[in-house]
């Protein structure tokens, strides 16, 4: 594919504050690209070829998913990033990898708070009220989904607060779906707790990928980059090479986007996750679409791989798509002995990649294609879907 990266770098003002977000910026992004490309090179190219990386050809606004953490200023609050290696939020009025429709969601949060006068908590004191939004964005749909993080369950003038910021949406165009709060009492960097309750809609926004609908709710795992995650999808599904005809795995399924995606040209698909609420998420997913072919079941991929080898079952295709650690041992062990013909593994950490791959190779499976895809620009991350053939 010919490929054209000559995007200009762009300046943010935020850079100079030491905003963490965006390391790579001041390199120009087919710089970026051909780093990211000799570092695969030199960590996966003793198992096949890599391809060059797919990179985006507008490498900007493309997160989906905004974090805006709160803060005193004045009299009322602002929010925005930590400052890197810090607890100092460093206001953020627009970012060059938000999308933009979210940066003015936060905008509309911000003013609707300061509306009501809702104090921000603060985290030394342990007193106010806001601690974090998260925003979500549909990027066909258009909706958008709000999530407040407040460290216990009160929320005084909640209602006031969802009508203001309706209000605020509206005037900026934002298509405010669903608010919900979120309860996060830890004092840890997860900014989500497990606690919500919805404060207005249905709670999720909905999401267009590859032609299938996808329900998103505040925690559920759900891609970033939407246009470069339809290119990882494409590939991963073309590296399976299906005709209608396979059975199929797809392990570390999440809310079943890769299985579901690739159900129309599956005989059947089974989804496995650990996480419950992406599991509920998932099977809602098949209904929603009408794929009567998917199954998802909440378990860990391991165990759950274990036991499916020794009842003698043999899938056709496996996908695999593990957080960051990687897969297990017995994880491969277990998919050598169902002996599909074909697993697909995406990785979004190619350190654990080239270490499973390496114990593929062991059990027989060797790779055939590896292909880059560039899901996170002007960071550091990169992420890989490998063929691997038995
Ligand atoms: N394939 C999905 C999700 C990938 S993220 C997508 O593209 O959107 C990795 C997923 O693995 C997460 O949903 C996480 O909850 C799940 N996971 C983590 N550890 C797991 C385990 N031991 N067993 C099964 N799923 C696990």
């Amino acid at each position: 594919m010919e490929q054209n990266h000559k995007t200009e770098p762009k300046t943010c003002a935020l850079q100079k504050k030491h905003c963490g977000g965006c390391p790579l910026l001041s390199q120009p992004y087919a710089a970026q690209l051909a780093a990211k490309q000799a570092r695969l090179e030199k960590l996966l190219g003793r198992f096949a070829r890599v391809r060059p990386i797919l990179g985006m050809q507008e490498p900007w606004h493309y997160r989906n998913k905004v974090i805006s953490t709160f803060a005193a200023q004045g009299k009322g609050l602002t929010s925005g990033i930590y400052a890197r290696g810090t607890h100092r939020v460093l206001p953020v009025e627009s970012c060059l990898l938000q999308n933009e429709t979210a940066d003015q969601t936060v905008l509309a949060v911000r003013a609707a708070a300061n509306a009501c006068r809702l104090p921000p908590f603060e985290e030394d004191r342990g007193t106010g009220l806001l601690r974090h939004c998260v925003v979500r964005v549909g990027k066909t749909s258009g909706q958008v989904l709000v999530a407040i993080v407040t460290p216990g369950k009160e929320f005084p003038g909640s209602r006031n607060f969802v009508s203001a910021l309706r209000a605020e949406c509206q005037k900026r165009g934002v298509d405010l779906v669903t608010v919900v709060q979120n309860i996060n009492p830890r004092k840890t960097s997860a900014v989500l707790g497990t606690e919500e309750k919805i404060l207005f809609g249905p709670g999720a926004i909905t999401d267009t990928l590859c032609g299938l609908q996808f329900a998103i709710s505040a925690r559920s795992f759900y891609q970033v980059n939407p246009v470069q995650t339809e290119i990882l999808y494409r590939t991963a599904i073309e590296f399976a090479g299906l005709n209608g005809t396979q059975t199929v795995i797809d392990a570390y399924c999440g809310i079943g986007t890769i299985g579901l995606c690739a159900a129309a040209k599956a005989k059947s698909v089974l989804g496995i996750e650990l996480n419950p609420a992406a599991a509920r998420d998932a099977a809602a997913n098949a209904r929603r679409n009408r794929v009567a072919n998917a199954r998802f079941l909440c378990a860990d991929a391991t165990e759950y791989m274990v036991q499916l080898a020794a009842e003698g079952v043999r899938p056709d295709v496996v996908f695999l798509d593990p957080p960051r650690a990687g897969s297990t041992p017995e994880f491969i062990a277990a998919l050598a002995k169902m002996a599909p013909k074909k697993a697909v593994y995406v990785s979004c950490d190619p350190t654990t990649l080239a270490r499973d791959l390496a114990l593929f190779a062991a059990k027989g499976y060797k790779a055939r294609a590896i292909q880059p895809v560039d899901m996170f620009p002007h960071t550091e991350h990169i992420e890989v879907v490998c063929e691997l053939c038995r």
